[in-house]
């Protein structure tokens, strides 16, 4: 049987949202199971404080789910969003995945794929992108995780009602990607495809960069419903999931 691949992004998995943990699970449980890989491009969670929350049980059942589906043989990657960017190590290999870098560049059944979260693309927002310089910043990291936990959650609750309030009033359009910077990651990486999130918008965009057609999967926030693109030799395909009521 030819391979295929499977990608996601976007799912925000909190315990208030149960519908979209559950269509996670029936992913991980069903069709991942026949993938020769699954990648997870970011912000898996609605946030992450740190990996010493691994004992909340939500969280600890994300980490098992997923652990099951490594011990089936099925190779799983994680690749760190804006708001999971603190998923590290102890994470990993609880949840048997492996964390690649952003971006990562991948032979996709003979196509060369960028993967990334996307926030990088976007670089209209400077505001975003002067803050997303200063907190990965490795000494930046290294002392909030020596905060107590109680503080980072509180800390990250904090800066998630600003950056609401904020998008409130940002154009819609500096929230998108950034068109130099789709084709400069094209240029760089010598690719064919790029596949990414964090713009909940999702599409297949046509792009020609240096006279060669090139193609940018855009995958989908799992709000409303679930998303995942799945990628064999012959090209991308979305597929999505229903929640259950
Ligand atoms: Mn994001």
């Amino acid at each position: 049987m030819p391979g295929f691949t499977l990608f996601v992004s976007d799912l925000h998995l909190t315990a208030e949202r149960p519908a979209a943990t559950q269509a996670f699970f029936w992913l991980l449980a069903g069709p991942a199971r026949e993938a020769d890989a699954l990648y997870i491009l970011g912000d898996l969670f609605e946030y992450w404080a740190g990996d010493d929350d691994l004992g909340e049980p939500f969280n600890a059942s994300v980490a098992a789910a997923l652990r099951s589906l490594a011990n089936a043989g099925i190779a799983v990657y994680f690749l760190q969003g804006n708001r999971d960017f603190l998923v590290q190590r102890m994470f990993a290999r609880a949840a048997g995945v492996t964390l690649i870098s952003d971006p990562t560049v991948v032979d996709l059944y003979g196509t060369r794929t960028v993967l990334l979260h996307g926030d990088t693309l976007c670089t209209d927002d400077k505001r975003y992108q002067a803050f997303r310089r200063r907190v990965r910043r490795p000494w930046f990291q290294r002392l909030l995780l020596l905060t107590p936990l109680s503080f980072r959650r509180r800390l990250i609750e904090r800066t998630r009602r600003v950056s609401e309030l904020e998008k409130r009033v940002k154009k819609t359009d500096i929230m998108d990607v950034n068109a130099q910077a789709v084709a400069h990651t094209f240029r760089e990486q010598g690719a064919q495809r790029i596949i990414h999130g964090h713009t909940h918008r999702p599409a297949r965009h046509l792009h020609e960069v240096d006279g060669t057609p090139r193609e940018r999967w855009v995958l989908s926030d799992w709000y409303t419903r679930g998303q995942y693109l799945k990628a064999a030799a012959d090209g991308c395909e979305a597929v999505e999931i229903a929640f259950q009521s």
